[in-house]
Order: structure tokens, then sequence, then C-alpha cells
């Protein structure tokens, strides 16, 4: 796979297990353990086009829900 960072534009990077909150429709989704890709100079994360659907697909399957959270919500400004 060619990668090219569009934060930074480093070309390195490596592959890890992230945990990202997705919002739909104003509903978040916690979703643990997405293979991403993870630029080397920045940190910044990307998913790979099937891993997005394969997300998409798990949050729309209420029976896939493994807990649910509570969370606090700030506002910066
Ligand atoms: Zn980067």
């Amino acid at each position: 796979m060619k990668f090219r960072c569009h934060n930074c534009g480093s070309t390195q990077y490596h592959e890890g297990m992230i945990n990202n909150v997705f919002e739909i429709e104003g509903q978040l989704h916690l979703v643990k353990n997405i293979p991403a890709i993870i630029c080397d100079r920045c940190e910044e994360k990307f998913f790979k086009p099937e891993i997005y659907e394969k997300i998409y697909d798990i949050i729309h399957k209420k029976e896939l829900i493994k807990a649910t959270v509570e969370a606090d919500v700030y506002e910066f400004a």
C-alpha cells in the first residue's frame, strides 16, 4: 500500500489497534480494537476503506453491542 499522511506528508507508518468514537445522527458509538494505519511522525490514524465499511456494519447491529458506558461531555468553546 502506498501511504502518504495527509496531515504531515510522511510516508512511514505502522499498523496498530485503536479505539475510536463515531458520531452518527447525534448518537455516539465507541468501537474498540479497530485495525488502523498510524503515521510514524504525527500519529494521525487512518482506516482502510474496507475497515470503514465494517465499522458501519457493526454500528448498525444492536445485537453486537458489548457494553454501554456513561460519558462526560464538555464543550471547549
Ligand atoms: Zn503524519
